[in-house]
């Protein structure tokens, strides 16, 4: 079972891995320093993540069969997903949700980026449904075409068994040239999960914001862009506009999640039902 403490360490390097004042200029570099546990997530995630693996994992999840809660009840659910070996370093989950959502309210942004920034990580209940941590977090990449240099740890790619099937080590593999992300499948992860869960009760904006959050390759390395249509590439500034609140919202100060409690309740309330189906 994944612990929060996993979970943070691997948010901590992405959020170093970017970091403008970075001082290891190159990638790889960087990545190599990067610590043992997170070496080996990324082991593991790029070893098992292949097409079939990610279609089968859509299949399971995508019809929403997991049981109905409400959104603020998953919010207190992932919290219960704690780190037992440290228990007082890392924020809660709920916590790491209103800091983003927080620092997006107070730059005075619409309110579905509000409530997006709140829930963009729900979909981390997947660890609770006994998933895997190499099957929830990390960074995203499409599935049935060539792995991009662009995704950390590319080498780790040579022990995933798609490499051995050539019509998915071309440029374009199962696709077509400006197909749209939509018809692209992604590692399985909890963006993915999420978007299917919420994509009826929020703009495309946030569809995207959830879905690609994690495609680092994509919204911060400028890869795959000839698997983008119009829809992508109107949407592509949004992913881009949420993720510094995702990666850099952390180091203020822990809100008070009793406090604010009224306000997200509130927000819920305009988007979504009591209960919705997970
Ligand atoms: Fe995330
Ligand atoms: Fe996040």
């Amino acid at each position: 079972m994944a612990t929060q403490g996993n979970l943070d360490q691997w948010d901590d390097f992405v959020g170093a891995r970017y970091n403008p004042n970075r001082k290891t200029e190159d990638f790889r570099k960087f990545d190599e320093s990067a610590p043992a546990g997170v070496r080996e997530f990324y082991r593991e995630n790029h070893a098992r993540q292949t097409r079939e693996f990610a279609r089968e994992k859509r299949r399971q999840y995508a019809v929403l069969g997991k049981g109905e809660m409400g959104i603020w009840e998953t919010c207190e659910y992932l919290n219960t997903l704690v780190d037992e070996s440290d228990p007082d370093t890392d924020l809660s989950q709920i916590q790491h949700l209103m800091q983003t959502s927080e620092a997006i309210r107070r730059d005075g942004h619409p309110r579905w980026m509000i409530m997006t920034g709140f829930l963009h990580d729900l979909g981390k209940v997947l660890c609770l449904y006994g998933e895997p941590q190499w099957a929830v977090v990390g960074d995203t990449f499409p599935v049935g075409c060539a792995w991009s240099d662009k995704i950390v740890f590319p080498d780790f790619f040579d022990a995933n068994p798609d490499r051995q099937v050539p019509s998915y080590q071309t440029r374009l593999g199962v696709y077509a040239e400006g197909c749209g992300l939509t018809n692209v499948d992604l590692s399985w992860g909890h963006d993915e999960y999420l978007y299917h869960v919420v994509k009826d009760y929020l703009p495309l904006e946030a569809q995207y914001m959830i879905r690609y959050h994690s495609f680092y390759p994509w919204h911060r390395e400028g890869a795959y862009q000839y698997l983008m249509d119009d829809q992508d590439r109107a949407m592509l500034p949004w992913v881009c506009k949420f993720n510094p609140y995702d990666l850099y919202s952390k180091s203020a100060a822990a809100p008070d999640v009793a406090e604010l409690r009224p306000y997200y309740e509130e927000l819920i309330a305009e988007f979504f039902p009591a209960r919705i189906a997970w």
